[in-house]
């Protein structure tokens, strides 16, 4: 067995409580069209779904994917009975409340004691939102990101119709604070990114600096800390990262992700903006929306109508019982991730038949195979990908610019430009207990695909 069972039972049991609270109305008993094949098509459904890779298993060691937290899952779940809407609150009423009081809570991560800010579907339309506004404050100005933010960065800002300027990055995939100044020297510049653990990578732009050059510029600066947000609460970061996150709370928007290292289920993303006065950029007209109430409503500080009042219920919930606070069990979750990564990297690099070009910042490890040069390399990192998928090991991979192996692997032959490497996001706290194992599978496919 390897699927949690735990959650539909506490379900069932929420289920009845909740059906309690509706006990003054007439019976009633809705229609339930097709009833009688609820059970086959739900195993047909399962059926499909086991068309899958195991994301929830420790061997699963791959792609940004983490299970929902039991809990998480039960609350989303069970708030679909209601099927709150909080676009507004006579939609969901008891889940905005949630809302706002689980986004105060993010916020306060950041040192944030007030603020504006709601749910979203993900880190893409939060960034949206952050760019949206950033235009809206601006206009016509130009948004500057690393080469290695996230790509919707620039397609957002083409979505917004904003000019787009793509920073360099330094060895270790961070922005690079000479480059951007070159840019800021250019003029134009309106609004910089800064991202707290890069997609691929997880490497922390420098945050002090970048503040710096706010001083001087006077940009407007969002943080995107879509993957990397919670580590905030991580008490094992190198000084330079904590150094970033620390000074998060300066920036004028952050984006952070409750679906990635948050324990919720998919449809979970969260903007937050420093100064609540932005709110009047979102003023509309849209009367039928509006009568229960005078205060803000949360559709009228977001550029989603609709949206899910299960997540707000989840992540409410999540946070119930795991507060995001230093020191507390959800913090030591990200600690444990954290560990696996560093204790992951030290093996590879003591390890002859690997090459790591710089230390995880985060949870994420990513290293290349020994070979005479990067397109040899490449090939062998796809060999090794594909027979580790036929241990059960699932790896990822990522391509790097070659030169950011100029120090760890000086005699390298640069024979391209780009070198496809492995990537690992070990983001379940329980990859630190499986690490020999997924080391043991990664030594004998390795030796396999060199001797292929
Ligand atoms: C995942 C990610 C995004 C995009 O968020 P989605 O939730 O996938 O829409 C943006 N920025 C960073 C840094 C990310 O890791």
């Amino acid at each position: 067995m390897a699927l949690e069972k735990l959650s539909p039972g506490a379900l069932i049991q929420a289920l009845e409580e909740l059906d309690g609270s509706f006990a003054h109305l007439p019976e009633f008993q809705a229609e339930v069209p097709g009833q009688d094949r609820i059970l086959t098509v739900l195993s047909e459904t399962a059926a499909r779904l086991g068309d899958n890779f195991p994301y929830f298993h420790p061997l699963y060691a791959g792609q940004m994917l983490k299970p929902p937290h039991p809990l998480a899952r039960a609350a989303y779940a069970l708030a679909t009975w209601i099927n709150p809407n909080n676009h507004a609150l006579d939609g969901g009423r008891a889940s905005s409340a949630m809302e706002k009081e689980a986004v105060a809570e993010l916020a306060a991560m950041f040192g944030w004691s007030q603020h504006l800010g709601h749910l979203s579907s993900g880190g893409t339309m939060a960034n949206l939102e952050a760019l949206w506004v950033a235009g809206q404050l601006q206009p016509g100005k130009t948004i500057a990101a690393s080469s290695q933010a996230h790509y919707t960065h620039e397609r957002i800002s083409g979505v917004l119709r904003l000019p787009f300027a793509k920073v360099e990055a330094d060895d270790h995939s961070r922005l690079d604070c000479a480059s951007l100044e070159r840019l800021l020297d250019q003029g134009g510049v309106g609004c910089v990114v800064a991202t707290l653990g890069t997609t691929g990578v997880g490497a922390v732009d420098p945050l002090p600096q970048i503040l710096k050059l706010r001083e001087r510029y006077g940009f407007r600066l969002h943080v995107d800390a879509a993957y990397g947000g919670y580590f905030r609460l991580a008490g094992n970061l190198a000084p330079s990262a904590r150094a970033a996150f620390e000074l998060a709370g300066e920036a004028d928007s952050i984006v952070i992700d409750p679906h990635k290292h948050g324990l919720q289920p998919y449809g979970c993303g969260c903007i937050l903006f420093r100064d609540p006065a932005i709110g009047r950029l979102y003023k509309h007209e849209s009367p039928y929306t509006y009568f229960s109430s005078h205060e803000l409503h949360l559709g009228e500080i977001s550029l989603e109508c609709s949206r899910p009042g299960a997540s707000a219920v989840a992540l409410w919930a999540t946070q119930r019982l795991l507060p995001p606070v230093p020191g507390g069990a959800f913090a030591q979750g990200l600690e444990a991730s954290r560990r696996a990564a560093l204790a992951f990297s030290s093996r590879l690099k003591e390890d002859p038949r690997f090459v790591v070009p710089f230390d995880p910042e985060l949870d994420i490890v990513v290293w290349a195979p020994q070979a005479a040069s990067a397109s040899e390399a490449s090939a062998l990192s796809q060999k090794i990908f594909d027979l580790a998928a036929e241990q059960q090991l699932h790896l990822a991979l990522i391509h790097l610019p070659a030169q950011i192996f100029h120090i760890a692997w000086p005699e390298l032959k640069a024979d391209q430009p780009t070198m496809v490497c492995l990537r690992s996001v070990l983001m379940k706290p329980e990859h630190e207990e499986w690490l020999d194992r997924i080391y043991e599978i990664l030594g004998a496919v390795t030796d396999a695909a060199r001797a292929a």
